[in-house]
């Protein structure tokens, strides 16, 4: 089962095929296609994971920005599962519940992330919000 950090269930509302370099994004679609658009059933962490592995921000001691996302990744977690700390989810069940968030409390989250500024973020997220789609890549 892959193994996801929470807020990249939030990355991929607003992925549209850039990130920090041509390995990230390749293997960003390879997980994007079985999790995002196929479903596929992921066990929720909040360290470095399957998208982590080729980001230039993952270093030996993990990931640079740590503190920051670890701290989204527990609000989520906690959004998501309670005190089950331990928790496996479908993604679309973890879809229906993300778009019961406040926009208010999406901008708390992303807002500081330097992809926010493109404005995708904010848009898959609203999408989600009004039942719309936000695929790329299929
Ligand atoms: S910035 Fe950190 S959390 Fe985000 S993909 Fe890179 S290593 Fe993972």
């Amino acid at each position: 089962m892959i193994k996801l950090r929470a807020h990249h269930l939030l990355c991929f509302l607003g992925f549209r095929g850039y990130g920090y370099n041509k390995g990230f994004v390749d293997n960003f679609m390879r997980v994007y296609q079985k999790v995002y658009i196929n479903n596929q059933r992921v066990k929720i962490i909040s360290s470095p994971d399957v998208i982590c592995k080729n980001c230039p921000n993952k270093k030996t001691e993990g990931c640079l920005q740590e503190e920051k996302v670890k701290k989204k990744d527990q609000f989520l977690i906690e959004y998501l599962f309670g005190l089950n700390i331990n928790g496996t989810i479908s993604p679309k069940e973890a879809y229906q519940y993300l778009a019961k968030m406040s926009i208010e409390e999406f901008e708390r989250l992303c807002s500081r992330c330097e992809w926010y500024s493109y404005g995708f973020c904010r848009q898959g997220f609203l999408n989600l919000k009004n039942g719309g789609d936000n695929k790329v890549g299929d």
